[in-house]
């Protein structure tokens, strides 16, 4: 069974198909690009996916259960993570503390409760610290963060949710060209080694053609192409 199916999907606003009949799969460890114009429709696309737009008509299933129409919270308690192009963070915690504070809400997601944040384990939000290549940075407060330091972050506080399927609509938005191929570079590494497929926009062709495994074309709703990065270039 696939991580996720997603099969004739489609939105319409009044006279506007956003996206039409889309379907593609995804598998455990797999990194899709979803590129396209503006107006193409990935962002509905995602919306779509994540549960915060309900779709007119298609599925989508993750793991074998379908979660077309269910809300955010039950799509994110089904393993689907996701990352935010607005930065989610509390400037005046320091970063190990937004990292419990997100290891907080996973707990919740699993026990239905709140856990005390002082039980959360240290070393859980350090090993996702170092995980993502800051291990120096815990004391620090996130508002002192440069904007590539805080992007790494929000990388760890998504990772902290364990999905098994990461959203990411524009990840390196805002980046340096250099921060952004670090940025995935990193994403496709742990999302290899630990089995999570992930799913992402991006405007920088050269982040995608480095490090997607496979690329969806949208164009006006529509999937248009989709293959390999070399299958995908050479028919640009
Ligand atoms: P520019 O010429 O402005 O640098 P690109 O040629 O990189 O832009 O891409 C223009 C738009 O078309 C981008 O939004 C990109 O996602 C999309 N795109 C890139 N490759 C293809 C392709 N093979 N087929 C269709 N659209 C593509
Ligand atoms: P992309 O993310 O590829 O730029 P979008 O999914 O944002 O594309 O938009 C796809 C199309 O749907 C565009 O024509 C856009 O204007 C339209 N659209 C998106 N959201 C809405 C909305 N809430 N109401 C009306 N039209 C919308």
């Amino acid at each position: 069974v696939s991580l996720l199916s997603v099969e004739g999907l489609s939105k319409s606003y009044g006279g506007i198909h956003a996206v039409r009949s889309v379907s593609f799969m995804l598998q455990a460890g797999e990194i899709l690009a979803l590129i396209g114009p503006n107006g193409a429709g990935k962002s509905t696309c995602f919306d779509m996916l994540n549960g915060q737009n309900v779709p007119d008509s298609g599925r989508i299933t993750v793991m074998g259960q379908e979660t077309t129409g269910r809300k955010p919270r039950e799509v994110w308690r089904l393993g689907v993570g996701r990352t935010f192009q607005i930065t989610a963070t509390y400037p005046t915690m320091t970063v190990r503390e937004n990292i419990q504070v997100a290891l907080v809400s996973y707990h919740r997601r699993l026990f239905d409760f709140w856990t005390p944040m002082m039980s959360i384990e240290r070393s859980e939000a350090d090993r996702l610290l170092d995980l993502v290549g800051m291990a120096g940075y815990a004391e620090r407060p996130c508002g002192e963060l440069a904007y590539g330091d805080l992007k790494r972050l929000e990388l760890a506080i998504a990772f902290a949710n364990q999905p098994k399927l990461l959203l990411m609509d524009e990840p390196t938005a805002g980046m340096a060209p250099r921060e952004r191929v670090e940025l995935m570079r990193l994403t496709a590494r742990i999302a290899r080694e630990q089995s999570i497929g992930v799913l992402f926009t991006e405007h920088d062709m050269d982040v995608v053609f480095e490090h997607a495994d496979r690329i969806l074309v949208l164009n006006r709703g529509s999937l248009i192409a989709e293959g390999s990065p070399g299958e995908v270039r050479a028919n640009r």
